[in-house]
């Protein structure tokens, strides 16, 4: 059987999250929906600011008063600071007024306080002509009343939530996560805090992938390990199908004998694709098992890291309505040689230094020290080689864990 290609698998995750039925939505109260996912579009039922106010900590005048403001200076006349509702301006004097405070009614600029000059009988003298609307902040220049602030499958970031509260609303309507259940497969596997018995291995994917999931605000349902045996494995999947939105998978989906989990959604389930021109990844499994999507990551530790944040990620973002699912991707110049071209796409673990991207230690699909130690994965194409100061395509963590 042929690889498929990183983006055609990719493109075929997506279709796949794009046919799901949204989770359904619950409102929560605004402090709380950092991450969330908007279930509606989100209008503004206020101007915002709500009136004409000052940039500026200065004076308020009408511009008909320019001539004696510069001339004979003008009476103050007020005092606004912020929070207050003044009244209207007095023609022929002005107000002392700060930043954020109301503009009254019948000034139409403001001076700064640099350049007015008063005097101790109260006259304010201004140097400058001014224009109208000069250091004003007009009602509305950030949102008008009845405009979209956030549309549906936002992704709610700090800015957001302080647009939403600059409106005044205090809730917000967000899509439920998604309930993913995490399967750990192989007999060698035990829990850490146990002790190791000959032939184990501490069960660490358990924990890259809840971590991940917990940076993506979904509920892991925590499924333990599976034993590697066909029936013990039939009846896991099935008891998970019933109760989760996803079953995540690690290990048993390679080809050998032990691998019962790919034997499982082959022989009961629906296979959608298997094996892709990716390293580390190879066996990286899209599959429904009894109706539930099973995405099935291989065993070593790197190419579950690898294939969660190129594949199960952007999937899981799309069946939340999320458009924007590519990570971000930077172009830096390689800190290193690669002579010999691999038939598949390689996501090496690797890090900034010095303005060029180098590799992080080892790179077996084994070895999770080197994900440690790197900031980031870089990719070269299958095909490629790589010439020290070639631009390469740089996936920093940051912008793969959120
Ligand atoms: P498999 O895909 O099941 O053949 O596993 C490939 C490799 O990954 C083997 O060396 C396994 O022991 C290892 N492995 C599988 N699952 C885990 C896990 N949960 N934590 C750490 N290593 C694992
Ligand atoms: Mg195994």
């Amino acid at each position: 059987m042929s690889l498929m290609a990183v983006s055609e698998a990719l493109q075929r995750v997506l279709a796949s999250a794009s046919g799901e039925v949204l989770p359904g939505a619950e409102t929560v109260p605004l402090a709380d929906a950092l991450g969330r996912v908007l279930a509606k579009p989100l209008f503004s039922e206020y101007d915002v600011p709500p009136w004409d106010n000052s940039a500026m900590d200065g004076y308020a005048l009408h511009t008909e008063d320019m001539i004696t403001a510069m001339q004979a200076g003008l009476k103050v006349s007020q005092r606004i600071t912020a929070g207050m509702a003044p009244p209207a301006l007095m023609r022929g004097t002005c107000a002392r007024i700060f930043t954020g405070a109301p503009i009254p009614a019948g000034a139409d600029t403001v001076e700064m306080q640099e350049n007015v000059n008063v005097d101790e009988q109260g006259q304010a003298s201004f140097a400058h002509a001014l224009r109208p609307g000069q250091n004003i902040r007009p009602r509305g220049q950030d949102i008008n009343a009845g405009s979209l602030l956030l549309d549906t499958g936002s992704r709610l970031r700090p800015q957001d939530l302080g647009l939403i509260a600059s409106v005044g609303r205090s809730t917000v309507e967000v899509l439920k996560p998604l309930r993913i259940a995490v399967l750990s497969t192989g007999d060698e596997l035990v829990e850490p805090g146990q002790p190791l018995g000959a032939g184990q291995i501490f069960n660490s994917n358990r924990y890259t992938l809840i971590g991940c999931l917990q940076r993506l605000g979904q509920q892991v349902i925590d499924a333990g390990i599976l034993e590697d045996d066909p029936d013990a494995t039939h009846k896991r999947l099935q008891s998970l199908a019933g109760r989760a939105d996803v079953i995540i998978t690690s290990g048993g989906v390679s080809v050998g004998e032990a691998d019962y989990l790919g034997q499982t959604l082959r022989e009961h389930g629906e296979l959608d694709m298997w094996k892709l021109a990716i390293k580390p990844g190879k066996p990286f499994t899209l599959a429904r098992f009894a109706g539930t999507p099973v995405l099935g990551l291989p065993g070593n530790p790197a190419a579950v890291l690898v294939t969660f944040l190129l594949l199960v990620r952007p999937y899981l973002l799309r069946r939340l309505g999320i458009q924007q699912v590519a990570p971000v991707t930077m172009d830096v110049a390689a800190g290193f040689d690669w002579k010999k071209p691999g038939n598949r796409d390689e996501y090496l673990r690797a890090r900034l230094e010095d303005g060029h991207v180098v590799l992080a230690g080892n790179q077996s699909s084994g070895v999770l020290s080197s994900a440690t130690e790197a900031s980031g994965l870089v990719c070269i194409t299958a095909g490629k080689t790589v010439a020290r100061g070639d631009q390469l395509p740089f996936l920093p963590f940051e912008g793969l864990f959120d």
